[in-house]
């Protein structure tokens, strides 16, 4: 790729032409006024001068920009839940609990695959998508990247212990983020529970729960016996119903990648949220600098799935390398469409690694001169 010319380039640092020829020269590039110059070559000569250059690509965001739902193609959707806490405070014991009791009725068999999210449906055929990280570093990765993908966020703290570092910052990561959260009070099945202690400890931390008359919902429950998990449900529901949760099914599928990884036999296995729209088998789509055609999708007990509506987490099979969590994914009507974004994006990034590359290059070249 070719950019500005030597001319646009001296203009845009105000220099003679002359003085960027010259440079040029001093770089083994011989050029002319009217000649584009390349990543590298720019790079070097505005960092001479003392100018630092930024590619943008002014087409790839516009052509990325977001299209507005009508309002009247809207339809609820379920709630995306996170589960945060301190460790051994039964985070696992709970999203186990949850997805061995909702994920598997009705159907036998399938062996539960761990991917990054599952959607749980409940009695009621009410469905709730958790997203099952290791620890909340994943989320915080996430949320580094700007990917905000969750709507409610469960704290799970130990009634037999104190609320704790972890779960402090669990807490101060939900508020920073305004998203709503639901405490759970875990282990109150043991002797040593004392849930008014932790309530106590959240009050002055200014964390009032519903009991005490603030407006944080929480609820006591032992996650390792499963009591009171489903009135745990209930409230996430409810708060669910508050937030009028809602996305487009009736459009191409926008979201988060949640992890991905090489597999041996079925090459790059890829877990998504689909955040907005719907996703289908041999549909093409861009996911970070990757790209692909979705050539199977299956949820997380190994299931055949030919669609995925708003906040379904799917594995897919299809794409060309694995992409970092966090990144969106979009579909495109062409492949060819996908392919060039996520080409340019690879090349912009290996531009990146030319320009830090070059730098020492032209260290070591200044110690030389
Ligand atoms: P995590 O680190 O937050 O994922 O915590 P785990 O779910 O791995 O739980 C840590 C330990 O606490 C395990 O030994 C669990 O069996 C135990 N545990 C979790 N929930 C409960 C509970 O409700 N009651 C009791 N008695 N033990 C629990
Ligand atoms: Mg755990």
């Amino acid at each position: 790729t070719e950019f500005i010319t030597v001319g646009e380039l001296a203009s845009l640092m105000n220099v003679n032409p002359t003085e960027v020829i010259s440079v040029c020269f001093s770089l083994g590039v011989m050029v002319t006024m009217n000649q584009r110059l390349e990543a590298d070559t720019l790079l070097l000569v505005a960092d001479e001068f003392g100018y630092k250059i930024e590619f943008q690509d002014a087409d790839l965001e516009e052509e990325l920009e977001e299209t507005e739902d009508a309002a009247e193609d809207l339809e609820p959707r379920a709630p995306i839940v996170t589960v945060m806490g301190h460790v051994d405070h039964g985070k696992t014991s709970l999203l186990d609990y949850i997805r061995k009791t909702n994920v598997i009725a009705g159907e036998s068999g399938g062996i539960t695959q761990h991917i990054g999210a599952y959607n749980v449906k409940l009695e009621k055929g009410q469905r709730i998508t958790f997203l099952d990280t290791p620890g909340h570093e994943a989320f915080t990765a996430m949320r580094a990247r700007g990917a905000q993908i969750t709507d409610i966020v469960i704290i799970v703290i130990a009634a037999d212990d104190d609320v704790m570092p972890q779960t402090k910052e669990a807490i101060a990561h939900a508020q920073a983020a305004g998203v709503p959260m639901i405490i759970a009070l875990n282990k109150v099945d043991k002797p040593t529970a004392n849930p008014d202690k932790i309530r106590e400890q959240l009050s002055a931390m200014n964390v009032l729960v519903e009991e005490w008359g603030g407006n944080v919902q929480s609820q006591e429950i032992s996650a390792k016996f499963g009591n009171n998990v489903d009135q745990l449900l209930e409230k996430v529901l409810l708060q669910a119903e508050m937030l009028e949760l809602k996305a487009n099914p009736d459009r191409d599928a926008v979201g988060t990648v949640i992890e991905a990884s090489l597999d041996k036999g079925r090459g790059y296995v890829t877990t998504l949220l689909v955040q907005n729209g719907t996703l289908r088998v041999g549909d093409y789509l861009l996911a970070g600098k990757n790209h692909g055609k979705v050539k199977a999708m299956l949820d997380e007990r190994g299931k055949n799935l030919k669609e995925a509506g708003p906040s379904i987490p799917v594995t897919i099979l299809g794409l060309d390398g694995a992409p970092t969590a966090g990144d969106k994914f979009r579909v495109f009507g062409e492949e060819s469409e996908a392919k060039a974004i996520a080409v340019k994006r690879g090349q912009l990034q290996r531009e990146l690694s030319i320009r830090t590359k070059k730098h020492t290059t032209l260290e070591e070249l200044g110690r030389r001169i």
